[in-house]
């Protein structure tokens, strides 16, 4: 399958300019981040779609949760040297919990208000999804603008491609939310009696249950190492995916159930 690097992209000035920038982001440290083949999967799956220009971004190496702020320098994308403001799309990619925490300090570093509610258009849209975020999307909800519930393949190609058709941010939301998959929390509030949650509200925009995206024709998928990276963990390794999910279906475990047909 072909893949565009985003070394080549970053030559194309016109693409850069008039595209849609979307900056992936691991929200850990860069080592452990370039060995995620999940990460690297979205980032060639997102550089193929027409107009979209991926760089990457993670923490730098030896990063600890306690710290407060980062150099300009280290906040920057990793191929092309942009400031996360600079990107229309900022789209983490969450595979384990304690990465939920990391999200929201990216954010606090890249001077992004966290609150969904203080941020406005001029700002990029705040998206996450990977394994974490399908099984449990609540603790980044109020948070993030998008939560992509599901496999990538399928449902990036179709959210990216008809953000590309709309400019309009509220008009773009209200047809999105009709993709299987896509999670947008503003529309769903909970509903509150003396201070229980008894419910969810929705607004008629949107459906009632966010479906979660499955790919049908596992054939289709192909997931291999895209980037060569001398900081990864994994740096004299090519990786290569040979199962999603797992057959045996051990009761505590997710990788048994999430990639099952909903
Ligand atoms: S623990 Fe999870 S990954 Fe391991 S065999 Fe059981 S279902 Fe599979």
């Amino acid at each position: 399958m072909p893949v565009s690097y985003l070394s080549d992209l970053s030559l194309d000035s016109t693409l850069l300019r008039n595209g849609l920038r979307v900056l992936l982001v691991y929200p850990n440290t860069r080592d452990v981040a370039m060995a995620n083949l999940g990460f690297q999967k979205v980032y060639s799956l997102l550089n193929q779609i027409e107009g979209v220009v991926c760089d990457r971004y993670a923490l730098p190496l030896g990063w600890k949760p306690e710290t407060e702020s980062l150099e300009r320098e280290a906040v920057r994308s990793i191929d092309l040297k942009m400031h996360p403001l600079e990107f229309d799309v900022i789209a983490f990619s969450i595979s384990f919990e304690p990465d939920y925490l990391n999200a929201v300090l990216a954010l606090k570093y890249f001077g992004i208000p966290l609150d969904r509610d203080k941020r406005d258009a001029s700002f990029p849209m705040i998206t996450a999804g990977g394994s974490a975020i399908f099984i449990n999307p609540e603790p980044l909800a109020e948070c993030m603008d998008v939560l992509f519930i599901g496999e990538g393949e399928g449902m990036a190609e179709r959210f990216f491609g008809l953000l590309l058709e709309n400019e309009d941010r509220d008009r773009f939301f209200e047809r999105a939310g009709s993709i299987p998959g896509i999670y947008l929390p503003q529309y769903y509030r909970p509903r509150m009696e003396q201070d229980l949650q008894v419910g969810v509200s929705v607004l008629d925009r949107v459906p009632p249950r966010v479906v979660r995206h499955w790919v049908e024709q596992e054939e289709s998928l192909c997931t291999h190492s895209i980037l060569h990276d001398e900081e990864s963990t994994f740096k004299n390794m090519a990786l290569m995916e040979v199962t999603r999910g797992c057959i045996w279906a051990c009761r505590f475990c997710t990788a048994g159930f999430i990639y099952r047909p909903p």
